[in-house]
């Protein structure tokens, strides 16, 4: 997926649309999701320039990532969610539903999650 600079987190990250913000360092921001699924809901997305989980993890230096997932963890333990527990998920291209062609990775929590798929 070719990365499309009008999607709405590049948006967000060039501070065109406002976001409720819960984290930014120099590589991450992370804001909470405008239609929560959960108690907690925050998505938490790479400054840089790449369309899916899929092209992050194959373009993105090692810096990058090492910053992204340190993020991750440091988000989760902020908002108290490390000993009750949480999930991430990130949807990469169509069959997962992807709808923001910018990589972001879902943090949900506040509550017992239930199964980690929708039965079909
Ligand atoms: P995806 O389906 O791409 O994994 O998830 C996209 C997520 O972005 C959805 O959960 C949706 O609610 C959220 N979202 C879409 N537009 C906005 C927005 O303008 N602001 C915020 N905070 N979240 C958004």
């Amino acid at each position: 997926m070719a990365y499309d600079p009008e999607n709405i987190f590049a948006k967000i990250l060039r501070g065109q649309i406002p976001c409720r913000k819960v984290y930014e360092d120099d590589h991450v921001l992370a804001f909470h999701d405008i239609n929560p699924q959960a108690p907690v809901h925050v998505l938490i997305i790479p400054k840089g320039a790449y369309s899916s989980l899929q092209d992050f993890g194959a373009n993105a230096s090692v810096d990058e990532i090492a910053f992204f997932f340190r993020a991750v963890s440091k988000i989760a333990a902020d908002l108290n969610l490390v000993e009750p527990g949480y999930r991430t998920l990130s949807n990469a291209g169509l069959n997962a539903g992807q709808e923001v062609p910018h990589f972001h990775l879902h943090l949900f929590g506040g509550r017992p999650l239930g199964p980690m798929l929708a039965r079909p």
